[in-house]
């Protein structure tokens, strides 16, 4: 394993902010990660796992250790007349496995297109996009327990998934670094429309002659369409969750405001645009110092290069309050703070 000192995470949080690890440890492989969980016994300091950092906010700089897991390697595990079984290792970037898999007409993930990130933490977050969940296709979770060395395994079933939900969110296994995914796949593909902007892309087509890679190509055009590059404006996507809210209160927002934008989940509860509520609190493309909404996704927070994590979590902060003041909604916020 490689360990550097006063690293620069500059380059590994979509914020783009510069902050400063005291050590940044890369791992190549799971013996590496062995190694690293007695290191860890002895040294008893700090640490934090990241993957691409592109749902992290850090507030300060980080006194203790950031662990990378870099392998990047795919594995076929086995075919099936109708599935493939594909084990990706957690350091390879999202997208590039999203490609390998509609290449090789491999379908399921193809509307997770272009979320940016790695394959580790596609299992913590659970992402999802364009009606589509990882969830949907995870079979297994591999990794190493940093804080005793051993080996875990979870089934699809044990990792609790929900929206943004994964038990890898819990504190008590926030030492379990995931080094291997699972995915299974269909050879038989079904376009999944199930999100409007996915079917009006595609209107008056006949949905037996789109291929995966047209579902591919549809949502990266939609999602830049959309969202700003982090790349070249630092954000780290939706700042914030869909709050869920009851129907009686969905119903008494509705009375007051026709245009809501709302999900049912089931008869008593509705999901919130959050985009909405935002949007209709006059955040959209408002800015503060350093800081603002994004002009075309008011979910998106933006730094214009200068601001600090305390700024972002400030301005995060009132658009939260000013929520709350005006709807009587909770936001939470979907970026992790560190
Ligand atoms: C422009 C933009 C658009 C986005 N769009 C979407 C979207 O459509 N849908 C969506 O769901 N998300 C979206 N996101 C959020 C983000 O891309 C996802 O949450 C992504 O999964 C984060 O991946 P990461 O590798 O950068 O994780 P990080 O931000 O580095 O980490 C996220 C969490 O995973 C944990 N983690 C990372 N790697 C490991 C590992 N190997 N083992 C154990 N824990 C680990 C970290 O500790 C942390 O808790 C977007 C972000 C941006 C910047």
């Amino acid at each position: 394993m490689e360990i550097q000192h006063d690293f620069s995470l500059k380059t590994y949080n979509s914020f783009a902010l510069d902050i400063k690890a005291k050590h940044f440890v890369s791992l190549k492989n799971k013996a590496e990660a062995k190694e690293l969980a007695s290191f860890m016994q002895k040294e008893k300091s700090k640490f934090f796992i990241i993957g691409g950092g592109t749902n992290l906010l850090f507030t300060q700089d980080f006194d203790g250790y950031i662990i990378r897991f870099e392998n990047q390697e795919i594995e076929i595990l086995q075919q099936e007349p109708n599935h493939i079984d594909i084990c990706v290792a957690a350091g390879r970037e999202w997208d590039s496995f999203v490609d390998y898999c509609v290449k090789n007409n491999y379908a399921g993930i193809e509307n997770l297109s272009l979320i940016p990130g790695d394959c580790g933490s596609s299992v913590v977050q659970n992402i999802g996009a364009y009606g589509a969940e990882a969830k949907d296709c995870i079979e297994e979770v591999r990794g190493i327990n940093l804080e005793n060395g051993k080996a875990f395994s979870f089934s699809k079933e044990e990792c609790r998934f929900d929206y943004r939900y994964s038990i890898f969110k819990e504190k008590e296994y926030s030492n379990f670094l995931i080094s291997h995914v699972v995915y299974r796949l269909k050879k038989d593909f079904i376009p999944n429309f199930t999100y409007a902007a996915l079917s009006s892309y595609f209107a008056g087509k006949d949905s037996m002659s789109l291929s995966i890679s047209d579902i591919r190509h549809a949502v990266i055009s939609i999602r830049e369409s959309k969202l700003p590059d982090h790349k070249e404006i630092p954000n780290a996507g939706s700042f914030f969750k869909n709050p869920v809210v009851s129907k009686d209160k969905y119903e008494q927002l509705k009375a007051v405001y026709p245009d809501i934008v709302a999900f049912s989940l089931d008869e008593n509860n509705y999901k919130l645009a959050a985009a909405w509520l935002i949007d209709k609190a006059g955040w959209k493309g408002k800015q503060k110092g350093n800081v603002a909404t994004h002009q075309k996704q008011a979910l998106v927070i933006i730094n214009n290069g200068k601001a600090s994590g305390n700024e972002i979590l400030e301005f995060s902060q009132d658009i939260l309050e000013d929520v709350m003041k005006k709807f009587d909604v909770q936001l939470n916020r979907e970026v992790i703070l560190i």
